[in-house]
Parts: C-alpha cells; structure tokens; sequence
C-alpha cells in the first residue's frame, strides 16, 4: 500500500511540474487564460482556479470566430484542425493542435491506449470510420502508425464493402465504435459469414461505454472471436485511458493529464473535488499547451478507484470505463438510472440488435419508454425484457419493439437516450 502512496506523490509532483511550466508559457502569450487565470505554482493554486465548461469555449468561438482565443502561439503554428461532434445539440467545438501537440497525441496512443490493449508493432489495424473533422479516427491513426503496426483506413465503404476489406487483407484489430462493430458481425451474418472465423484477434472501442459494459464487451468478444477493449478520450481533451488488463475497467493517463471528480447535480466547489469515487469527471491536459483545457468538466460520469490494480498500472482506474453521461440520467419513479446499465440487461438477448430509450417529461412526470430492434422483428422478448428490468431497478419500464432499421446504427456514437417533447 505504501509504495502506492508513493507513486501516487511522485504522480503528483510529475503533474504539477508540467502544469507549471506549460502554464507559464500559456499565460504569457494566451488571452483566454490570461483573462481568467494567475500562474500555478502549487497546488493550493490550482485548486484556486475554476472549472471550465464547454459552453464557454462555443461562445468564445462564437464571439472570436473561428478558433477562438484559447491559442497559446500564432495561427501559423497550428498544423490540424478537429471539432467535436456536436452531437449534444450545440455547436462544434474546434480544436487547433500543433505539430508538437500531436505528436504528444499519438505519442499517447503509442505508448498507453495500444501497449495496455497488447497491440504491437506486427498487428494490423482496420479502421472502420470514415475521414471526416471527427478527431478519433485520425488520434488512432497517426498514433498506430508511429507504433510502427500496418493501418488500413474503411473510410468511405460501405458495412458490406468493410467486411470483404476484412476478409480479404486479414487486419488482426477491428478500431470501431461497440455498437458499430456489432452493426459489422450482424451484416456479416446476413451475407452467411462467420466473422468469429475471421483474423481479427482484438477490438479495440471508444465513443460509448459499450466496450466497458459486460454484457457487450461479451457481445463483441463472441461475435468476433477476439478480445474486446476499451480507451477514452474527447476532442477538446486528448486521448485519457486505456483498457485494464484485468477487463473490469479504464486506467486513466495521469502522467499527461489531472483527472479530479465531483459530485453530480450539485453546484459544485471548485476548492472541495475528490480524487477518487462517484461523479462528473474533470481533466486537465498537460501536454497540449497550445489550447490547453484547465479543470475541463467533461459531462462524463465516473467511479475512480485507487485501490492498487493487479494489472500494475500506478493510474487511478474508471471502474466499468466511463459510465455514459451525466446528462444522459433519466428518473423512473424516483430511481436515477443511465443507459448503460439498461443495455447490461438488453446485451442478455441475442435476440436484440439496437436500442434507445425515449424520455419525455409529463406533467413533471418522467415517463420513459425502451424501444427495441430484434434481429427477426418479433415481439416475442418484449414481456421477458419488461420483467428483467423491473426485477433489476425495481422499476417497470415500458418495453416496445420497432422496424428493423428505425433506430440509428452508424458508425459514430449511437445516442442512447432521446428526450423529446411531452
Ligand atoms: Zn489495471
């Protein structure tokens, strides 16, 4: 235990060397920073500083346009541009790196996200994304490149066209989201090919939780016959996490980054955040200084724990991966539940192929409805899975079965939860 302890402060001395010599860099030259921050020489000093959400990185660029003033060195530095999906209903966020804040991106993926998942040099990678502003694709690119394996790029294919890719060039890592790899071994199905026979001895996911999930991890590792695996990351932070070799959970990379935790739906103190246990997750990168996040609350529910793994990692780890968000909680009758333990249950059905759950508030009642997609459009699980979801939250959760095809199944996040107008 002690010698836990003591990696822990070295960590923390690591840390704080890097915020402040980054800091000191940001501050002389980068005026969002300069207007809202002093210089870090302690940690007294940071847990000073406030939380930075991403409404107001959008409204900086909104009022700064295009990139905003979160820029450390001039625009002629940058090298590549990325933005985030906007999936959340706002707008994009853009995000600058420099060639050498790139390098420290793929350097991450490189020397944690692969080497944790036990992807080499020898292995060959199929990336099944398209190319587009989208960050992931090109993070885990450049970064299996710069291990030195062989990357196939899947853009621009369609799932069919993937499949015949796979079989064809023999790639031994599928990178996908967890819901698109399943969407692949359904089609693969479907045209009478066993992809479990195929060359593909890992998995690797992000996007959603489903690579963190039992019950999908399970899905994906049968389907394939491969080992399923998990990172983290976000386009305004860097890539946060790789998969721990014990499968029960997310190491994050606390030699690049500040991982802090706080309480949700709270207004919370910037003074009072926690190292360890349930909550919002907040980042702080230390090595993309050229647009740095300080204290980022990135909406992402957590459960670090810092119980010393058997994997040896000496980073606090996400038990189960990242949980879903924390706006994605929905009540039924008072019980606070997230997506990601509803598809825990649904992952039971072999049956199933797609989900969402639809959120509509009534009269300030919550009323959630499931909708399902079975791989032969029946009905016929519906009352089990209404069963075994009230025996697992106590709760009766209304349960129906759509179209095949009705719920969306691309190869980017899948959006869980669907609130909608009562
Ligand atoms: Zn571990």
């Amino acid at each position: 235990m002690s010698s836990n302890l003591d990696t822990q402060a070295e960590i923390k001395t690591i840390q704080l060397e890097k915020l402040q010599s980054g800091m000191e860099e940001v501050l002389a030259s980068n005026p969002f920073y300069q207007a809202r921050h002093h210089q870090v020489t302690s940690w007294d000093d940071f847990y000073e500083l406030p939380f930075l959400i991403k409404a107001e990185l959008v409204e900086d660029q909104t009022k700064n346009p295009p990139f905003g003033t979160n820029l450390t060195y001039p625009l002629g530095d940058y090298v590549r541009l990325h933005q985030t999906s906007g999936s959340s209903g706002g707008r994009p966020l853009r995000c600058l790196d420099t060639a050498r804040s790139w390098q420290w991106w793929t350097s991450i993926w490189a020397n944690h996200i692969y080497k944790g998942a036990g992807i080499t040099s020898d292995d060959r990678i199929f990336f099944a994304f398209s190319f587009g502003p989208f960050v992931g694709f090109w993070s885990a690119y450049a970064g299996a490149e710069r291990l030195g394996a062989m990357v196939i790029p899947g853009g621009s294919m369609s799932s069919e066209q993937r499949i015949l890719a796979i079989l064809d060039l023999e790639p031994t890592v599928l990178c996908s989201t967890p819901t698109y790899a399943l969407r692949l071994a359904e089609v693969a199905s479907k045209m009478g090919i066993d992809i479990s026979k195929s060359s593909i001895t890992r998995t690797l996911h992000a996007g959603e939780p489903g690579a963190s999930i039992p019950g999908t991890k399970q899905a994906i590792e049968t389907a394939f016959g491969a080992i399923c695996l998990d990172h983290t990351g976000m386009t305004e932070l860097g890539p946060t996490g790789f998969t721990c070799s014990e499968g029960d959970g997310v190491h994050f990379i606390e030699s690049e980054f500040i991982f802090e935790v706080i309480p949700v739906g709270t207004d919370p103190d910037p003074r009072n955040t926690q190292s360890e246990g349930v909550g919002e997750l907040v980042v702080t990168n230390l090595g993309r200084f050229c647009s740095p996040l300080v204290r980022y609350r990135t909406g992402d529910l957590v459960d670090l724990s810092r119980q010393p793994c058997a994997c040896g990692s000496p980073f606090v780890k996400a038990v189960g991966g990242i949980r879903g968000r924390v706006d994605d909680m929905f009540t039924v009758r008072g019980i606070n539940l997230y997506p990601s333990q509803v598809e825990e249950v649904l992952r039971r059905y072999s049956e199933i192929v797609n989900f969402q759950i639809r959120h509509k508030k009534v009269r300030h009642m919550d009323e959630v409805a499931l909708l399902i997609e079975t791989r032969d459009g029946s009905d016929s699980v519906v009352e089990q899975v209404v069963l075994d979801l009230r025996h697992s939250f106590g709760v009766r959760i209304d349960c129906e079965c759509v179209p095949s095809g009705s719920l969306p199944s691309d190869e980017m996040k899948a959006k869980r939860v669907v609130h909608v107008q009562g």
